[in-house]
């Protein structure tokens, strides 16, 4: 919202709140605003700066906390998701799945940790891995 100043001929000052600086501009064309004290459709702004309300700033933060809390929710789930069907191999990840690649070890899907170097040197190899953000859950 953008509150502008007005002004009629007889110079009684008064606010009005529009949606956007193209409301206004039509409003004035089209004759649809009138002063509140003797209601003259000569109207122009009284002060050129507009100011802006809070609310839409409010709006905005809010929809990015809401955005970052939905991308936790997924990552969280992604992590259950993850627990629940992988053996988790904790440090000796690459070298387990190096043995599943290789064959040496039994097919299974497996999660556990590993240094971005040693991750890139398993894809190389054709391994299949992926490193994904490891969120804390809620309750932890
Ligand atoms: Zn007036």
């Amino acid at each position: 919202m953008i509150r502008y100043n007005l002004q009629c001929r007889k110079a009684h000052q008064f606010e009005a709140w529009f949606r956007d600086s193209g409301l206004y501009d039509a409003q004035v064309a089209a004759g649809e605003l009138t002063c509140p004290v003797c209601g003259s459709k000569q109207v122009e702004k009284a002060v050129m700066a507009p100011s802006i309300s809070t609310g839409k700033r409010r709006e905005k933060a809010k929809a990015e906390a809401e955005q970052a809390a939905k991308v936790l929710k997924g990552l969280r789930e992604m992590r259950q998701q993850v627990e629940a069907n992988c053996d988790y191999v904790g440090p000796s990840f690459a070298e387990e799945a190096r043995k599943i690649h290789y064959g040496e070890s039994e097919q299974r899907n497996i999660y556990g940790e590993t240094d971005a170097k040693e991750a890139e040197t398993l894809k190389e190899e054709g391994v299949a891995v992926q490193r994904i953000p490891w969120v804390p859950l809620e309750n932890s």
